[in-house]
């Protein structure tokens, strides 16, 4: 155990803060064996899967730290409890110990696991339409799984992300694909405000008890946007008390929530620290192959005629949010209609002129070097010197890699742009960068911040 606990201290040393608490804190240790294995216990196996592959390098650095250099690191889903797996099984028994017989309302109660109610779960949103890509494969394999073992091991599912990128699609089409798989169980999803309303009302008109039990009588309860839920109010408070019990009913709860849940500043840390007992997976802003694969499967869904040039064209001009992407595929659409042609490029550049110039004044360089020499807070003058000090070398490579990744310039054109340094330079500097982003977890770190500041 005390070597696990090691483990752990040394893995912060190679992984990034959010990474050790989504990954690592839920493992649990199970035996150790000097100079043979490490064994440790994962929820699921797309906990077990991404430490696996995913931490493979920090595991061995950290091994090596505290001299078991050929450590075997092994580890096993724990077994679903059988009991757990009959959640939506209908026996009476496991009725009575949902409907909370216990009810302040005694034996007069309403059988509220009986009532009827609306999911809310809008059906257009399912797995099928839902694009995978590595931006957000783990949030996609977790929310899979819940779907199939609801309320056994990643409990609460929250799945974090800046906005427009899929939490609540995730999140509807979880609930959509439990519902069809066991059309009996009771799954609500609600936004925080139509939470947060329908609490101050109840309490208005003195329903309260009613309105918990109806909550309470959940198998599923979905609630979106979660950074919603202000401080030290009474909707907190109720939520609180609602995601005790249903967690001590192995309900399944899924959230979602613009940040990192423990960089929520308005929630009381003992809600916070619930949050982080089962996975808490993220979603990134896709990559150019994602954003194109989304757009077609947009175009699916609307029946429109996308070739993969036109999908190819719009998905390099238009970044950052896939609200966007659909939006852009909107006007793209209208255009079409309106002149009755097919999409094509020029036609697509004419109706999305305005987003396109959009884009390309702000990925410009300048804009890059002001945002990195801002992010790691330094000067633009200091970029842009001669200084070989790390602390400023290392952003200014970061800088150029950027500029090679986002914008059409040059090799000779980027070093120009960087005091008059040579091309060879800046092929340096995106090969180290490249190379970072592989071993260096601050780097990839960096990168990805960069990248989504420069995509918003
Ligand atoms: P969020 O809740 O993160 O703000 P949404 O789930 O509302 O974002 O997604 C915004 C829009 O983008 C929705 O129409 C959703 O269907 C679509 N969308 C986002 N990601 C994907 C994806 N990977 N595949 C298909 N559609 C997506
Ligand atoms: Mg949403």
């Amino acid at each position: 155990m005390q070597f696990w606990l090691d483990i752990q201290q040394s893995l912060q040393d190679f992984i990034s803060e959010d990474e050790f608490l989504t990954w690592i804190k839920p493992l649990n240790f199970v035996e150790f064996k000097e100079s043979e294995y490490l064994l440790l216990s994962a929820h699921n196996s797309v906990i077990r899967d991404h430490v696996l592959e995913e931490f493979k390098r920090p595991f061995a650095r950290a091994f090596e730290e505290l001299d078991q250099v050929n450590l075997n690191l092994k580890i096993r889903v724990e077994q679903v409890q059988k009991e757990e797996m009959n959640l939506f099984e209908d026996s009476s028994d496991s009725v009575s110990s949902k409907t909370g017989v216990q009810s302040p309302l005694g034996s007069q109660a309403k059988d509220w696991k009986h009532s009827e109610f609306t999911s809310n779960l809008d059906s257009k949103y399912s797995f099928d339409n839902f694009v995978e890509g590595s931006s957000n494969q783990f949030a996609y394999a977790a929310a899979q799984q819940v779907a199939e073992f609801p309320g056994t091991g990643s409990n609460p599912l929250v799945i974090y992300g800046s906005v427009g990128l899929g939490k609540t699609h995730l999140m509807l089409a979880t609930g959509n694909e439990i519902k069809r798989r066991n059309p009996k169980a009771r799954v609500l999803y609600m936004s925080t405000h139509s939470f947060r309303s329908q609490i101050v009302n109840a309490i208005r008109h003195k329903k309260i008890d009613d309105l918990k039990q109806f909550y309470n009588s959940m198998d599923v309860l979905l609630v979106d946007d979660i950074q919603f839920l202000s401080t030290g109010s009474k909707t907190q408070e109720e939520f609180f008390h609602l995601f005790n019990h249903l967690f001590e009913n192995k309900s399944q709860i899924i959230l979602t929530c613009d940040r990192f849940p423990k960089k929520l500043v308005n929630i009381e840390d003992r809600l916070v620290s619930r949050f982080s007992w089962g996975l808490t997976v993220y979603v990134e802003p896709p990559e150019l192959e994602t954003r194109v694969a989304i757009l077609k499967q947009k175009a699916l869904d609307y029946q429109f005629k996308l070739t993969d040039d036109v999908a190819f064209f719009i998905a390099k001009h238009i970044m950052g949010h896939v609200r966007d992407l659909e939006g852009a595929l909107t006007t793209v659409r209208a255009h079409a209609n309106f002149m009755g042609l097919e999409a094509t490029v020029p036609l697509v550049r004419e109706a999305l002129r305005e987003q396109i110039v959009v884009h390309a004044s702000i990925l410009n360089i300048d804009n890059i070097q002001k945002m990195v020499a801002d992010y790691y807070d330094l000067t633009l003058s200091d970029l842009l010197s001669k200084s070989r000090a790390r602390s400023i070398a290392r952003p200014r490579q970061m800088a150029m890699a950027l500029a090679k990744e986002f914008t059409q310039m040059s090799l000779p054109d980027i070093g120009r742009a960087f005091g008059g340094r040579d091309h060879t330079t800046v092929m340096h500097a995106c090969k180290k960068i490249n190379e970072l982003k592989q071993e260096d977890a601050n780097t990839q770190g960096d990168w990805k911040n960069l990248v989504r500041r420069l995509q918003s």
